[in-house]
């Protein structure tokens, strides 16, 4: 196998806390243990959310706390020729289609006819595939998913082992194109990491339901060997004390407004994990 890359991938819709420094010391140390580089992706995919001001202090914190990456970062919202091209890959097998489901037409499509009959427990919405066989065309405010495979993932994570999921029974047809325009975050996401030849991918274990997903779909793009993946610990949200100041949620710019130094801040996170 040829070298290890991985990446480090905040979205900057707001500042750097906690929760990022549990997932940086274990992104750069994981990788470093195993001579790796390190990229840093800014997930600025969501166009409505994503700020630059944010971007500019995380990249400051993350540099203030000693995190240095190999190369420059790249930008989602710099790629969409990238997605496109993806994208196109998927049409020329006949997988994309137009969908202008709402999230409230998705829910309302799950809702058993029986009011009688308990809803499927699950946490997120699967699409049943309401617009498969639509044909619509493309248009604004309309959105664009691809065709998922029945198929079973299997995976082994480093930490948490041997893993299956079945993304179609899960999620159903995966969202890669929003109503908004925006590239979604499993689309781009996956599509950058096998196009940067990330071959490591270190998250929280909060999306572990999603990996399955990601392996189908770095497969359909025609990636031969999808990204071992490794799902760390979150930090423990203290119960009662939603907002309370010794959870993730805890901006380091406000530590360091305090006077910590980063040593302080990274042996702080680590400590409320679970
Ligand atoms: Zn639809």
């Amino acid at each position: 196998m040829r070298g290890i890359i991985s990446r480090f991938a905040p979205a900057p819709t707001g500042f750097l806390h906690l929760g990022h420094v549990v997932n940086a010391v274990t992104v750069w140390r994981e990788t470093r243990v195993r001579s790796g580089r390190v990229l840093l992706r800014i997930e600025d995919h969501d166009r409505q959310r994503s700020r630059r001001q944010f971007e500019v202090a995380i990249l400051e914190d993350l540099a203030w706390l000693g995190f240095e990456a190999d190369g420059p970062p790249v930008r989602q919202s710099e790629r969409g020729a990238i997605y496109e091209e993806a994208l196109e890959r998927l049409r020329r097998q006949g997988r994309v289609y137009v969908c202008d489901c709402t999230r409230a037409d998705v829910a309302q499509a799950l809702r058993p006819a029986d009011a009688g009959l308990k809803p499927r427990a699950t946490s997120e919405l699967c699409y049943p595939g309401t617009c498969r066989d639509r044909g619509l065309a493309d248009a604004p405010g309309r959105g664009l998913r691809v065709r998922l495979e029945p198929s079973m993932e299997r995976f082994v994570d480093l930490r948490l082992g041997a893993q299956e999921q079945r993304p179609s029974e899960q999620c159903g047809d995966l969202l890669a194109r929003d109503r908004d325009g925006n590239w979604t975050y499993q689309f781009a996401a996956t599509v950058d990491d096998y196009v940067q030849g990330v071959n490591l991918v270190i998250r929280g274990v909060d999306l572990l339901a999603s990996t399955g997903r990601q392996i189908q779909l770095a497969r359909l793009l025609g990636r031969a060997e999808p990204p071992v993946f490794l799902h760390h610990p979150l930090i423990m949200k203290s119960a009662g004390h939603k907002l309370s100041k010794s959870d993730g949620d805890t901006g380091i710019r406000e530590l360091r407004a305090r006077g910590w130094m980063p040593s302080r801040v990274i042996e702080h996170a680590l400590s409320l994990v679970e």
